[in-house]
């Protein structure tokens, strides 16, 4: 993603092959887990449900937009993502924004790039996170769009359900890239 709005920083960082085999696996287990395979699946509702605020840019006048971003956990401008802990009752406020002038199929990837960053429990910015969030929605966003047009899960699912497709995804990692001891 070279977009010059995306970031001033220069260095890049590779994530080791166990990481990105896990990541892959953790974005496979998640869409599986929600049935992405189902008709009428809303992967924003899906995110919604597990407690998440999802406010598009529009809802926001932009100088709260500016001051959002700065405390955002995530380097990436088209989206943004806030873990903060309400001072009187301790809940955990979770929030993530988006870019609602970009297309459907970028507000998805912009928003499963911020859900990676909750799920992985990333507390600050930096190179790794954005390379772990990068990653997650790239898998997440190929799964949609290949459901979309293939329908490879719904398929599946109907020759056995959703977690042999989760294991055989599993099990061809491990043959073809020799990682050893992927735990979730
Ligand atoms: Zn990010």
């Amino acid at each position: 993603m070279k977009d010059n709005s995306e970031t001033t920083e220069e260095e890049s960082y590779v994530l080791p092959s166990w990481r990105v085999n896990q990541i892959i696996l953790i974005a496979v287990r998640f869409l599986t887990d929600e049935g992405y395979y189902e008709d009428g699946f809303d992967y924003q509702k899906a995110i919604q449900n597990k407690g998440i605020l999802l406010k598009a840019y529009s809802a926001f006048k932009p100088e709260n937009l500016l001051e959002l971003q700065k405390i955002s956990l995530s380097l990436w401008k088209e989206g943004l993502c806030l873990v903060a802990t309400d001072s009187e009752t301790q809940q955990v406020c979770r929030m993530i924004a988006y870019n609602d002038s970009k297309t459907a199929a970028e507000i998805m990837q912009i928003i499963f790039h911020e859900y990676g960053h909750i799920l992985f429990g990333h507390t600050e910015q930096c190179p790794n996170a954005e390379a772990e969030a990068i990653l997650f929605s790239a898998i997440a966003t190929f799964l949609m769009i290949a459901e979309q047009q293939f329908h490879i899960g719904q398929l599946v699912a109907k020759d056995g359900g959703g977690e042999r497709f989760f294991e055989g995804i599993k099990a061809g990692l491990m043959e073809n890239f020799g990682t050893q001891g992927v735990m979730l």
